[in-house]
């Protein structure tokens, strides 16, 4: 069975009582799955949600072209997704078989991962099959540089980090990011055996890697409302009380605003957010003939391009284009690149324009775009920088102890994707219930 203890602890402060209501703020995605989960253990659930529909970030549009969407865009599947989806009489489409090609752009070469890189692999074996228990590595640089060494670590991993986490291994912890593979090489246990211990130790899934549903993401969050039924209040922004049980399901940086709590506020303050752009475009196949099969690409920091990669939607999930004739990207950048994001109002056509010229050197393009969206989220995604080892352990103890009718749950408390704030919510429960 897998490691209760790192789930557990993505719930800050005290674990909910079962033999009292509940109070739940925030109906992202993160709200949605704890009150589901939670209700389906037995406990007695309501959940408040500031607009009048729940969902958060994520929402799927609809647009003259094709399906596109504001944020996620696939869920890696687990066992927890899939009892999930059972229990909503939902469908999981899987990722086409090409989407498994991904490529790293590197100065105008395509390379794919990992392929092109078995032999820089094969000469860090030696590397990847030690044991480090005396390391003292507080970011993933650290690690990769001593094991993986810099080239893997600059064109492989580091760019694969930021299409996850939107940082560079260097301010990434590495105790934060990898808490499972961290422990065990701790423990003694070389890089490979740790990885290969924590995906045997995973409950097993008929369905695996990367799913969305035939009309997207926001498939998940309208089931979820739909089954919470009248535990959501929506439109509502209840003040708190410590008579009552809460837990908050807001980004960190939203609930440093909502507490009166001073030594909230100040921890939860040191929280770095990243910002973030999706820019979705839709191309006609003959203005773009040379599109590589996959997935993907990503563009490590050394091309000094604004853009951290590109997602081939079109190749990823059926039904993205309403035709077969139809091209569709979502360029992702932000993170820890420079540029308009980082100015205090941006202007989005300005950003339109800089990352398609961007994306023309990546892929030249014929014309202009058939239709194009831009998301701007200035505080997108918490860093899970060397600082937050600290800060979690300071917050988690000060609750459970000062505050304890209140607890932390979001996309900041361990887990920052779907599939592990559901795997998270479902131990969360589970354990609430012990
Ligand atoms: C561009 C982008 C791409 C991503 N891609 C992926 C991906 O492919 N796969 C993946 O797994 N993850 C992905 N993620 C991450 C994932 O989408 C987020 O982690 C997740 O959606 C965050 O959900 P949340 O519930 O924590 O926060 P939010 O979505 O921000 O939800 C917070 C909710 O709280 C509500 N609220 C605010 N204030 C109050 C109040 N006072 N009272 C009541 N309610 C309030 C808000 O209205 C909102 O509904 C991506 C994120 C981004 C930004």
């Amino acid at each position: 069975m897998e490691k209760i203890d790192h789930y557990r602890s993505c719930l800050w402060g005290n674990l909910p009582n079962p033999d009292k209501e509940v109070k739940i703020l925030g109906g992202g995605i993160s709200g949605l799955l704890l009150a589901w989960h939670l209700r389906k253990a037995g406990y007695k659930v309501v959940l408040h949600e500031k607009a009048s529909h729940a969902g958060g970030l994520i929402h799927t549009h609809h647009g003259t072209f094709g399906t596109f969407e504001s944020a996620a865009n696939g869920i890696i599947w687990s066992a927890e997704m899939e009892a999930l989806c059972n229990s909503l009489s939902l469908t999981p489409i899987k990722s086409l078989p090409q989407s498994r090609k991904r490529y790293v752009w590197i100065q105008g070469k395509w390379k794919q991962v990992p392929g092109s890189f078995i032999l820089p692999i094969l000469s860090r074996l030696p590397f990847i099959l030690k044991s480090y228990p005396h390391a003292q590595w507080n970011s993933i640089a650290e690690m990769g540089n001593e094991i993986l060494g810099t080239r893997l670590l600059k064109q492989v991993l580091s760019p694969a980090l930021y299409g996850i986490y939107a940082a560079e291994a260097e301010v990434l912890s590495f105790e934060a990011v990898f808490p499972g593979i961290a422990t065990e090489m701790k423990e003694g246990k070389s890089l490979f055996q740790s990885i290969l211990h924590q995906r045997k130790n995973q409950k097993p899934s008929p369905r695996k890697g990367l799913h969305s549903f035939e009309k997207g993401i926001q498939t998940l969050t309208d089931a979820l409302t739909k089954d919470l039924g009248d535990s959501i209040r929506l439109s509502s922004t209840p003040e708190f009380s410590p008579d009552e049980q809460w837990i908050n399901c807001l980004p960190a940086h939203q609930i440093a605003s909502w507490t009166n709590d001073s030594f909230l506020k100040e921890q939860l303050t040191q929280l770095t957010y990243l910002p973030l752009v999706s820019f979705t475009i839709f191309l006609d196949k003959k203005q773009l003939s040379q599109l590589p099969p996959g997935f993907g690409v990503l563009i490590p920091g050394e091309n000094n391009l604004p853009i951290l990669g590109i997602l081939f939607n079109h190749q990823i999930f059926p039904f993205r284009t309403w035709d077969e004739s139809l091209i569709s990207l979502t360029i992702i950048a932000g993170g820890p690149r420079s540029g308009p994001w980082n100015q205090p109002s941006p202007n989005p056509a300005e950003m339109e324009h800089m990352l398609l010229k961007a994306l023309k050197r990546i892929l030249p393009f014929d014309g202009n775009p058939l239709e194009q969206n831009l998301f701007l989220y200035t505080q997108a995604l918490p860093l899970y920088g060397l600082n937050y080892p600290m800060i979690k352990n300071k917050i988690r103890a000060y609750l459970s102890k000062e505050v304890p009718n209140l607890s932390l749950f979001g996309n900041y408390t361990g887990e920052i994707s779907i599939r592990g704030l559901c795997k998270a919510s479902a131990w969360i429960a589970q354990e609430g219930r012990a």
